[in-house]
């Protein structure tokens, strides 16, 4: 298996550091709000690269965290008149309802950074102990760049370059060593969520959290580290000058970066305002779609997410599910049970379109062509099999399909269709549970509503209702 690593900018062979194990890190989203189809293509993309490491045999440990103490949680908590833990537990459950309707496994563990300050403090005195951190008199306590002589390795930076950049920016903490320098604890501002610390009662910088979450769950070295290519610097580079100075060990062997979702070629984020979230998508399309749409080019590329490509998208997938429907009504339909000796070396020709799928994930996870080679098997299956197939054929060759759909998160079922008196059954039941304050139970509703594409809408009148 060869993947691209962003540390050497080359497609490297994957050798575990221990074998039939990968430990994968993978930075989550800032939960201030409902996450947005950009923040999707980490998740459906990191979620196949585990999903095939799976399948070639390795056990996976997999970690991705939510950062839950942020500026911009703070500043929604405030505009809302709630605690800033109400704002990111909120948009966390939101996250993992998301997650789920996209066909995103959880995480092995899914830490929260408010969880972890006992570590980060840890390692933050670490650092200052071996000269790498210092504290100002403000009790920020700055990374001291320089002193860790391969900062910029990961995102191919020259510090003077770095400096060069600096020069105009106004340095605002005037007690910083050095513009370089980034910040590890800061002191709290009036109103906002603060720890006590040897330094000052104030907050961890964002870095420092991936930092101690990786080591904690995953130990001090780590096969993979990913997230979206905008992390690369300076948050992934820092995270590299803290893990390393303060552990003495190479951090994560492979550097995997995915490539930006765009709208009408421009970057799509949430301070552009240009942007869809996982939730309005869900409202038009099954979100089996979106997931299609985005393996549909490989995780690399920029990415321009149109209304035609996921029409395009949407009709590649039924073509998918429609083979593997026919494949069922054979088998349910067949004449006869047994395959024969003829039906035995379609099976098997088959077989190379699974190699295809294979040597295309190998080559760094290209699920375009992995894609390709499913469109493949389907037209391959529809031209070899009809009503006198053997039931063995019909199933066998529907396995072939489900495995590797599976491997890209694809269901090759849709969704039977839920009846009107069902779902408002579900509404009645979530109404009790919210009268009983249950409202783990009234969330747990809303979901499995949402993943049979029924969108909820709490209003004065009451509840209402839609198909997606
Ligand atoms: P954030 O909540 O902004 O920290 O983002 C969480 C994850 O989503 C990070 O891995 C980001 O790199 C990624 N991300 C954010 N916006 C986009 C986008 N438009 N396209 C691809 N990835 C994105
Ligand atoms: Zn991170």
């Amino acid at each position: 298996m060869r993947v691209y690593n962003t540390l050497s900018r080359q497609k490297e062979e994957f050798i575990p550091l221990e074998e039939g194990k990968v430990k994968m890190y993978v930075c989550g989203p800032t939960v201030y709000n409902l996450i947005h189809i950009g923040n999707a293509r980490p998740m459906i993309v990191f979620d196949t690269v585990r999903r095939y490491m799976e399948y070639k045999g390795y056990e996976v440990n997999f970690v991705s965290n939510f950062t839950d103490v942020d500026d911009k949680i703070i500043k929604k908590a405030l505009e809302e008149g709630v605690t800033a833990q109400e704002i990111s537990q909120r948009y966390i459950a939101e996250c993992k309802k998301d997650m789920a309707a996209m066909n995103v496994k959880p995480a092995t563990t899914h830490p929260l950074a408010t969880e972890e300050i006992d570590g980060m403090l840890e390692m933050i005195s670490t650092l200052i102990e071996k000269g790498f951190a210092y504290p100002a008199a403000d009790g920020t306590v700055y990374f001291r760049t320089r002193k860790f002589e391969e900062y910029g390795k990961l995102s191919h930076k020259n510090l003077d370059d770095l400096q060069a950049g600096h020069r105009d920016i106004k340095i605002t903490g005037e007690e910083k060593e050095d513009s370089l320098d980034f910040v590890l604890w800061k002191p709290k501002k009036e109103g906002e969520p603060y720890w006590e610390s040897p330094w000052c009662q104030g907050r961890p910088g964002w870095h420092i959290e991936c930092s101690v979450m990786s080591r904690k769950y995953l130990g001090e070295e780590i096969d993979i580290h990913a997230g979206g290519e905008d992390l690369i610097f300076p948050h992934h580079e820092n995270e590299i000058a803290q893990s390393e100075a303060c552990n003495g060990k190479v951090f994560a062997r492979y550097w995997i970066h995915n490539g930006f979702l765009n709208i009408d070629n421009k970057k799509m984020s949430k301070s552009l305002g240009n942007f869809f979230t996982v939730r309005e998508i869900s409202e038009k399309y099954d979100l089996q779609v979106l997931r299609f749409f985005m393996l549909s080019a490989h995780y690399r590329s920029p990415l321009n997410f149109s209304a035609d490509l996921m029409e395009a998208a949407k009709n590649g997938l039924d073509r998918i599910r429609n083979g593997a429907s026919n494949l069922k009504h054979l088998s349910k339909n067949a004449l006869t049970e047994q395959i024969t000796d003829q039906e035995r070396t379609v099976l098997e020709e088959s077989g190379r379109f699974v190699e295809k799928f294979e040597a295309s994930m190998d080559d760094d996870f290209n699920t375009a062509d992995g894609i390709s080679a499913v469109f493949e098997l389907v037209k391959y299956i529809n031209t070899k099999t009809d009503e006198t197939s053997s039931r063995e054929l019909a199933e066998q060759l529907y396995q072939r399909m489900e495995q590797l759909c599976g491997i890209l998160g694809i269901i090759l079922e849709e969704k039977e269709e839920i009846l009107d008196e069902e779902i408002e059954q579900l509404i009645a039941e979530r109404q009790a549970a919210r009268k009983e304050k249950n409202f783990a139970r009234a969330d747990e509703i809303r979901g499995i509503l949402l993943e049979r594409g029924i969108i909820l809408e709490d209003t004065r009148e009451g509840v209402k209702w839609k198909r997606a």
